[in-house]
């Protein structure tokens, strides 16, 4: 049978900053084995039971992988439309397949913009707290969808 766990987190950089944390919304749920959240972190998160604290480091490559500076591109401004306002930090998608990489601008010039499309967390070792708040059977429903609910 699969099961569904609930746990609140705290992620922080191998420098101790503070990347993202459940506090404020509640637990993260997620299915056996569905993919929801990071490999890494799941593979850890199995071996736990309800009520359980843990810190679990996850290496980049167990996480959002590596960098790909392929991926880092700089375009011409005026490969924007001219009405379009750029900021840093903007984050697009560069056509419309489901699967295509999301860009983020990361820096813009009087007539260039520098795009990165790897993930935000890219590269980056993670380091979660891990509090295990609910481990139950998984619903036929829940198994039939692929997802907690
Ligand atoms: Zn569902």
């Amino acid at each position: 049978m699969k099961k569904v766990f609930s746990f609140e987190y705290t992620l922080k950089d191998p420098q101790g900053n503070l990347i993202d944390s459940s506090e404020g919304h509640g637990p993260l749920k997620f299915l056996e084995g569905s993919s929801q959240i990071i490999p890494g972190l799941e593979k850890e998160i199995l071996l736990l039971n309800e009520e359980d604290s843990k810190r679990i480091n996850v290496k980049a490559e167990e996480a959002y992988g590596p960098r790909h500076e392929d991926l880092v591109m700089e375009v011409e401004k005026t490969q924007f439309p001219e009405d379009q306002v750029l900021n840093v930090g903007d984050q697009f998608q560069v056509n419309d397949t489901p699967d295509a990489p999301i860009f983020s601008i990361i820096a813009i010039t009087d007539t260039k913009v520098t795009l990165d499309g790897n993930h935000p967390l890219a590269g980056i070792d993670l380091s979660f707290d891990v509090k295990v708040t609910e481990v139950r059977q998984a619903t036929e429903e829940e198994i039939a969808h692929g997802h907690a609910h």
